[in-house]
């Protein structure tokens, strides 16, 4: 298992071609980049913890290909409680991190594949199984970072994949010989592409027989030929081209660095492929895939929002209002909406099952519910940190004002809260919270594992309400129901 630090390193001699604002970087010195640094820190937390003999039990765990220990992001659940323990790690890391440390993507890609494949297989002859066990085999022992690469451009949303007018909207294969396939499109908002290893390769959704040639699923190198990266922009991001405390957390940024990767005619071996026209099986990929990742959502996100209920307290204490009885319901109400949606994820860990392939997945629709929920209460917390932290999270000058030798003393003056706190370091607070509840991070919590809707769709289908309808008429005595063309 690598520390953060040999994480760092094996990450530099890469050949990975990343535009930032127009510019190609230098890929030996991506951790360093102002834009970059947060992200790659965030990341490294991921390794270092498996160090730190406070936090190894959750941490690290025995693979069960080779019985060797391993971290814990490269493992296939294959228990309970790994499930409930992989939302622990989340939470506990997001405690340390404030921010996505983005490696539970290619985690849950993995996990998803390794049951999807072994039904494939028996279902239609193809031998994908085998050949992710070699991939995951290689992730553990060289304990690599893996993209999870499945949302695709998609172009105009009135059309499929096969109708798009222009047909690379959806990563596709463009052609095949007895070596491999080459593939070509793009993927959107890659969280942590830059400072990965690899890249799973998914389709974006299910597919019917005219998307053939889109059903395709393989892991790639990130700085494999015909591969560039376009760096995201997000909310106050040229302040990372300032000082330290206007970032608010300058250690390790907000959300996860996310890139879109172009993949202009990109090869890949037969050994690395897992899906190439296998379209039956797409539905299924995206479904597990978007589980295990909803499944995260109240263990990273409920670890981020102890950071905002932290922030907004110390925010109350440094202005002299910590005690007022309405700032402290505000508290409660935020500590109460955070544990809901950590509920949720246990709640779909507790419930995990056995899969065909051996390997435990979450209760989908527990976990969409979760992810749902983040998509509105996320909001709710931080409206109320926002309440909280009053009008100078929005209107504070900056941190050459604080540091002027001119007008700085005004600032430091007229800034300040309670004599006992030093100006500087209730700035540093202002910013935190309004860095961690504004834009880009709200955004994240809305689509991010897939938009609201995304949940929705699946309610109909995954909580049985003809169960339901059938329970209530058995109570209410009703023995004819009508008959609404639906199996009963
Ligand atoms: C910070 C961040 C990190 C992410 N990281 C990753 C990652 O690492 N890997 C990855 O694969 N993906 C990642 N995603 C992508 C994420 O899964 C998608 O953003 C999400 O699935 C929504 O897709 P979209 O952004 O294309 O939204 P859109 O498809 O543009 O949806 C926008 C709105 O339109 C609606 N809509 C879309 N299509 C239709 C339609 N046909 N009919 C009616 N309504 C429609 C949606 O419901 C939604 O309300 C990330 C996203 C964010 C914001
Ligand atoms: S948003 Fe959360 S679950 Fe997704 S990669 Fe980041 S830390 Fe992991």
């Amino acid at each position: 298992m690598m520390t953060g630090k040999q994480y760092i390193e094996s990450l530099r001699n890469r050949n990975i071609k990343v535009y930032l604002k127009g510019k190609l970087l230098d890929p030996k010195t991506l951790s360093e980049h102002p834009y970059l640094a947060g992200h790659f820190n965030a990341a490294a937390m991921t390794y270092d913890l498996a160090h730190d003999p406070a936090a190894e039990d959750l941490m690290t765990t025995k693979s069960h290909l080779t019985g060797k220990k391993i971290n814990r992001f490269t493992h296939i659940h294959h228990s309970v409680e790994d499930l409930v323990k992989k939302v622990k790690m989340l939470r506990m890391i997001s405690l340390k991190t404030g921010s996505c440390y983005q490696r539970c993507v290619g985690f849950d890609a993995m996990n998803a594949l390794y049951s999807t494949t072994f039904e494939m297989d028996k279902a239609l002859g193809t031998k994908s199984h085998e050949k992710l066990k070699d991939f995951i085999l290689q992730v553990q022992e060289n304990d690599w970072m893996v993209a999870g690469a499945m949302t695709d451009p998609k172009g105009d949303r009135n059309f499929g994949p096969s109708k798009q007018p222009d047909p690379d909207m959806f990563l596709h294969v463009v052609k095949q010989d007895d070596k491999g396939i080459t593939v070509r499109g793009a993927k959107m908002h890659m969280t942590g592409m830059i400072n990965s290893h690899w890249m799973i390769l998914m389709p974006t959704m299910g597919l019917g027989e005219a998307d053939k040639d889109y059903a395709v699923c393989c892991a790639v190198p990130v700085d494999a030929p015909n591969i560039i990266h376009i760096f995201g922009r997000q909310t106050n991001d040229g302040r990372k081209e300032e000082g330290e405390i206007d970032q608010g957390n300058a250690k390790f940024a907000i959300v996860g660095g996310e890139a879109l990767t172009v993949l202009d005619d990109v090869f890949v071996p037969w050994d690395k492929v897992f899906m190439c026209g296998e379209y039956q099986f797409a539905g299924m990929l995206v479904e597990r895939f978007a589980s295990y990742h909803r499944q995260n959502y109240g263990g990273c996100k409920g670890g981020v929002s102890d950071i905002v209920i932290g922030a907004a307290a110390n925010l109350a204490d440094m202005s002299g209002y910590g005690n007022a009885s309405h700032v402290k319901e505000k508290i409660s109400q935020m500590v109460h909406l955070t544990e809901t949606l950590y509920c949720c994820s246990i709640a779909c860990s507790s419930e995990g099952r056995p899969t065909a392939a051996g390997n435990y997945y979450v209760d989908p629709l527990l976990a969409n519910v979760g992810k749902h929920n983040v998509t509105s209460l996320i909001y709710e917390i931080d409206r109320l940190a926002q309440d909280i932290g009053g009008g100078i999270l929005a209107t504070t000058p900056s941190e050459s004002d604080l540091k002027s030798p001119e007008i700085g003393k005004y600032v430091d003056k007229y800034l300040r809260g309670v004599q006992s706190v030093p100006t500087e370091d209730r700035l540093r607070m202002v910013r935190l919270v309004e860095n961690m509840t504004g834009g880009t991070a709200l955004v994240e919590a809305m689509h991010g594992a897939g938009s609201p809707q995304a949940q929705k769709i699946t309610y109909p289908r995954l909580a049985n309400i003809q169960a339901k309808k059938i329970a209530a008429a058995a109570l209410a005595g009703v023995k004819n129901l009508p008959d609404t063309g639906k199996k009963k």
